[in-house]
C-alpha cells in the first residue's frame, strides 16, 4: 500500500470550470476572479476579499497595506509554516517570537503581555496563526491590540470553515483582526492550484492591497500603463479562479469528508498508548487541515524519527510538522537564534507526525496507518 500525505480532491465540476475559462478571453483580471472574491467573502463574511497568486502574497501585502515598515516589530510564533514570519521580514520589519501554549499549539496570549508590558513601543503589530485550523483565542487578542494599539493579522492559511464562539457569537476564522488570509495550495481545505487571498472589512486596506497585486494600478478608473505606487505581480489567473469556486460551491461536502476522516482517527487513536491527538474545545471548531499527532513528552525526538522512517517503509507517507521557524538555518545565522529560545515549540515539534490526510482517504486506509503506527509505538 502507498498512502500520500495529502491529496486535492478535484472532481468534474473544476474540470468543467477550468475549461470553460480557457474558451473566453478573460484568462485574468476577468469575471471569475471577481466572482470568486465575492463568494469567498460572502462564505466567511467579511466584505472584501482580494485574491492573489498566494497566501504568503497575500500576507505580504496585509503587511504593506497597514504600513508597516522597516524597525517595526511584529508578535508572531515560531511554531508555523515559515511564510508567517518571511512576510514580516519582507519589508524590514522584525518578528518577535513568543512561545505558543502546549495544548492549542496557537500562540500565548499571556506571553504577549509580558512583551509589550516590559519594553517595546516599536511593537506595532500581532501576526497570529491558526494553527492546524484551530482558531487563537480571538477575544483576547483582540482585546490585547485595543490596549496596546496594536495591529492584529490572522494568519488563518490553514482554517478555512473554522468558527470561533466570541463573546458576540459565532464568527469564521478570516474575519479576525484588521485583515486575514486563506492560502488555496493544494493540500489546504480548498484548492486553486496556487492561490490565497486577503480578507478584510476595511475598504482601504482591500483597495491598497488590490492595487499592489496589480502593479500598482490604481484600483478605479486606473489606467493601463499608470503606476500610482510600488506594486508587484501578485495576480491570480481566472483558471486558478474558476477552480476555487467549484470548490467553494463543495466546501460543505469537503468539509464534512474531512471531519469524518478526522474522526476515523480520533476513534482509532483512543486505544493507543502514547499519542496524544490535537486539541479540542467546544468553543474552539478546527475545520480539519492535518492530522497531526504527538508524542507523549516521555518521547525523544529519536524516537519519532524512528517511527517516521518505519511509517515510511510501510509506504505511509508522513512528516513532521513544523519545524520551528526561529531554528530554520536562515533565522539562525539571521538573529543568532539557538536550541532552548522556545522551548515549548521546540518540545512540540520534536515530537509530532502528520499523517496521511485529505478527503477521500478510506476507514481502511486510516486503520492500516494507525495500526502500523500502534506497532511502533
Ligand atoms: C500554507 C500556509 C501559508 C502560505 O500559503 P502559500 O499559498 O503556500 O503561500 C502561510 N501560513 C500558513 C500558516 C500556512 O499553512
Amino acid at each position: 500500500m502507498k498512502i500520500p500525505l495529502s491529496r486535492p480532491d478535484i472532481t468534474e465540476k473544476e474540470e468543467n470550470a477550468v475549461r470553460k475559462v480557457l474558451k473566453t478571453p478573460h484568462l485574468s483580471l476577468g469575471p471569475k476572479l471577481y466572482e470568486f472574491e465575492e463568494k469567498i467573502a460572502e462564505y466567511v463574511g467579511v466584505k472584501y476579499a482580494v485574491a492573489v497568486n498566494s497566501g504568503t502574497s497575500a500576507l505580504h501585502l496585509i503587511i504593506r497595506a497597514l504600513g508597516i515598515k522597516e524597525g517595526d516589530e511584529i508578535i508572531t510564533t515560531p511554531f508555523s509554516f515559515i511564510a508567517s514570519a518571511n512576510c514580516i521580514l519582507f519589508e524590514r520589519a522584525t518578528p518577535v517570537f513568543v512561545d505558543i501554549e502546549p495544548d492549542t499549539l496557537n500562540i500565548d496570549p499571556e506571553k504577549i503581555k509580558s512583551i509589550v508590558d516590559s519594553q517595546r513601543s516599536t511593537v506595532k503589530a500581532i501576526l497570529a496563526v491558526d494553527v492546524f485550523g484551530l482558531p487563537c483565542n480571538w477575544d483576547e487578542l483582540e482585546t490585547l491590540a485595543k490596549r496596546y494599539d496594536l495591529k492584529l493579522i490572522e494568519d488563518s492559511a490553514e482554517a478555512l470553515g473554522s468558527r470561533y464562539l466570541t463573546k458576540n457569537g459565532w464568527k469564521k476564522c478570516g474575519s479576525f483582526g484588521n485583515a486575514g488570509v486563506f492560502a488555496f495550495y493544494p493540500n489546504k481545505q480548498i484548492t486553486t492550484g496556487e492561490g490565497g487571498t486577503v480578507l478584510t472589512n476595511n475598504q482601504e486596506v482591500a483597495d491598497l492591497c488590490r492595487s499592489m497585486a496589480n502593479q500598482g494600478r490604481e484600483v478605479k478608473n486606473g489606467k493601463w500603463l499608470e503606476h500610482v505606487r510600488l506594486g508587484y505581480n501578485y495576480r491570480i489567473s481566472d483558471i486558478n479562479c474558476a477552480i476555487g469556486i467549484a470548490q467553494l460551491e463543495r466546501i460543505d461536502e469537503i468539509l464534512e469528508k474531512r471531519r469524518k476522516v478526522a474522526e476515523t482517527y480520533n476513534r482509532l487513536f483512543k486505544e493507543v498508548k502514547g499519542v496524544k491527538i490535537l486539541y479540542e474545545d467546544p468553543g474552539f471548531k478546527r475545520s480539519w487541515f492535518v492530522y497531526v499527532i504527538q508524542l507523549e513528552e516521555k518521547y525523544e525526538r529519536e524516537d519519532r524519527n524512528r517511527i517516521l522512517k518505519k511509517l515510511k517503509e510501510k509506504g505511509i507517507e508522513c512528516s513532521n510538522y513544523f519545524t520551528p521557524i526561529h531554528l530554520q538555518p536562515f533565522y539562525r545565522r539571521k538573529f543568532g537564534y539557538k536550541e532552548g529560545d522556545f522551548p515549548v515549540t521546540e518540545s512540540v515539534s520534536a515530537r509530532t507526525i502528520a499523517l496521511p490526510f485529505y478527503n477521500n482517504l478510506s476507514e481502511e486506509e486510516v486503520e492500516y496507518i494507525v495500526n502500523n503506527l500502534k506497532k511502533l509505538i
